[in-house]
């Protein structure tokens, strides 16, 4: 019997805001095997980027349990936080986050530094995960001077570069054109075609149509979660 890549049980997220105290979940449960790929949608403020921290290991829940890769996460500190994430985690997120005045090459290193491998290494595997992303002529440019998709496949080489067991992408299309968007739902498909798992965050319903599972969060709680029966395939 093996584990979930994610397993959340009742777990819960509240945030203190002086006097005030948000509850940004309220007792989320989802278990995420490996090979899914999971869309989850929601309005604005119901929690689905809270969610995605704690499943990220930027974060740890409030109550409730969260197993990553079957490791209890709440008891972590930050340094082991911040190894199960590199050990398992790659993110992507709507506004790309790479290094300004950074070649392509060196943000897709960037993980690699912190992996502990040696810069030949570092700069061969980039130059692949670049390559892959049909990038290879672009290694030297720095985000400055690529469009907003190639920024963002340079985000997602970066994400991949550690050979993740879980892609997680919080609005990866959200600053995107629909052209450029389903460039960027084509790459996530192939990847998962090739048994990487993802979980995507998305507001619009046709990005969800490419995932294999949908999600749908209203104010910190699950309200619905059903397989994706009319999917798309982008071209
Ligand atoms: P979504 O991604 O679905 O838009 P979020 O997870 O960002 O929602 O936010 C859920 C709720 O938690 C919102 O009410 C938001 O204002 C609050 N929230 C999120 N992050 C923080 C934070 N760091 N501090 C205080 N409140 C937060
Ligand atoms: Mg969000």
């Amino acid at each position: 019997m093996t584990h979930a890549l994610v397993e959340a049980r009742e777990i819960t997220k509240d945030y203190r805001m002086g006097e005030e105290t948000v509850h940004a979940l309220r007792g989320v449960s989802i278990r995420v095997e490996r090979g899914e790929f999971v869309a989850i949608m929601g309005a604005s403020g119901s929690g689905k980027s809270t969610f995605m921290n704690m499943v990220g290991c930027l974060d740890v829940p409030s109550g409730g349990a969260l197993l990553v890769d079957g490791v209890e996460t709440a008891a972590m500190d930050s340094d082991a936080l911040a190894e199960l994430r590199n050990r398992t985690i790659g993110f992507v997120f709507q506004q790309f986050n790479l290094l300004a005045r950074t070649s392509a090459l060196d943000n897709v290193a960037v993980p690699l530094i912190y992996a502990g491998v040696p810069p030949a290494e570092r700069r061969e595997r980039a130059r692949a995960k670049l390559g892959a992303m049909g990038l290879g002529d672009r290694l030297d440019h720095s985000p400055a001077k690529l469009s907003g998709g190639q920024q963002q496949r340079v985000a997602i080489a970066r994400a991949l570069v550690t050979e993740p067991k879980i892609l997680l992408a919080d609005e990866p299309t959200g600053a995107l054109d629909s052209a450029t968007s389903d460039e960027i739902m084509h790459i996530f498909q192939e990847r998962n075609d090739e048994g990487i798992t993802i979980v995507l965050v998305t507001h619009e319903a046709d990005i969800a149509r490419y995932a294999r599972r949908r999600i749908q969060f209203r104010d910190g709680r699950i309200i619905s979660d059903e397989p994706v029966t009319d999917r798309m395939i982008a071209a």
